[in-house]
């Protein structure tokens, strides 16, 4: 793509232009140059979004909470992007969160964004694309971005690196709730949500959860528990103003400032890393290398002293070229 087509396109993202989001965070998604430089351009715009992270077991609710959430934030005039995450490995079969959320209900709503992302296996579940999608989301005007994973492995601590308030939640009926939860995914909760609290068992999750804040570390911010039922809509309201609560706390507590920077100074080392990792790609296709990989091969060196030749090269060309 051009350097013109590429403004064109930036132009009418600033425009407000539905078609033009959604090609860009194609090509973010796909790391594609034209969005890497629409990207770097469009920064400047970000900040004014409000990130809330959901996360849970499959078949929690989610969708229907993200679903009932929206339809709240709507209500109270603010508009929501939505990036529902999906682990590759669950695209094979079924809708993706994505699309369970769009079934739900048909929205022909400007102020309503709906956007599915598979990751890619990457370390840590998430991948860099995220990311990128959160700032373009935040460049395009919404108010609140929900980023939505299942829990599964990694995923829900990376929700929580991208999220100012991250609602983690439990349902009854999925055994014993202490040990649906693992070990420090309950640290990763700003607001426990305990939804499907029309059946039975909600009133025995509570009181698990309730024990198990009072044994762990949560610093000044007690997670609050809030009983939902997302398939009526009930306490959907009371969950909003809690959100609300922590986004007041974040900011006269000073966490929000200081959890922007750590999200700014892992994000900046995330993209170095993958930068490094392309660099590092490249020079081991090198003729030069094949040699020592020769070596490797019969066991003559080691692969430490190849990735300290590897490492030092690269890092001396980069150098050279900055
Ligand atoms: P997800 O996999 O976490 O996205 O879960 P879904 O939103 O697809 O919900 C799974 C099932 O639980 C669906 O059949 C929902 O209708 C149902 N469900 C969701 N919320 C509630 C609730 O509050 N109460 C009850 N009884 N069922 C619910």
């Amino acid at each position: 793509m051009t350097a013109t087509a590429t403004d064109l396109l930036i132009e009418r993202f600033r425009n407000g232009e539905r078609p033009a989001l959604a090609r860009l965070v194609s090509y973010v998604e796909n790391q594609r140059p034209a969005g890497l430089r629409a990207m770097a351009e469009l920064y400047r715009d970000t900040g004014g979004a409000y990130v809330v992270g959901i996360t849970g077991p499959p078949g929690a609710g989610k969708s229907t909470l993200t679903n009932a959430v929206i339809r709240e934030y709507r209500r109270r005039g603010k508009s929501v992007g939505v990036l529902a995450i999906d682990p590759s490995s669950s695209l094979t079969g079924g809708a993706t969160l994505g699309d369970r959320i769009r079934m739900l209900e048909n929205y022909d709503d400007d102020g309503v964004y709906i956007r599915s992302m598979a990751t890619r296996g990457e370390m840590g579940g998430l991948s860099i694309a995220v990311g990128g999608v959160t700032h373009l989301l935040d460049a395009f005007g919404f108010d609140i971005i929900i980023v939505e994973t299942v829990g599964v492995g990694q995923d829900e601590v990376d929700v929580a690196e991208l999220a100012d308030t991250t609602l983690l939640l439990q349902v009854p009926g999925l055994g014993d709730s202490i040990q649906t939860i693992k070990a420090g995914v309950l640290e990763i909760a700003d607001i426990l949500v305990v939804n499907k609290s029309d059946i039975k068992g909600a009133e025995s999750v509570v009181r698990d959860l309730r024990n198990m804040l009072r044994l762990g570390d949560h610093g000044p911010w007690l997670p609050p528990i809030v009983r939902t039922v997302a398939v009526s809509g009930d306490n959907i309201a009371q969950l909003l103003d809690t959100i609300d609560k922590h986004r007041a706390y974040l900011e006269s507590s000073g966490e929000g400032e200081a959890r922007r920077e750590r999200r700014a100074r892992r994000e900046v080392v995330r993209l170095a890393g993958s930068w490094l990792a392309g660099q590092l790609e490249l020079a081991l296709q090198d003729p030069s290398v094949a040699p020592m990989l020769a070596k490797l091969l019969r066991r003559e060196i080691n692969p430490f002293e190849v990735a300290e030749a590897i490492a030092s090269r690269t890092s001396s060309r980069v150098q050279s070229r900055g």
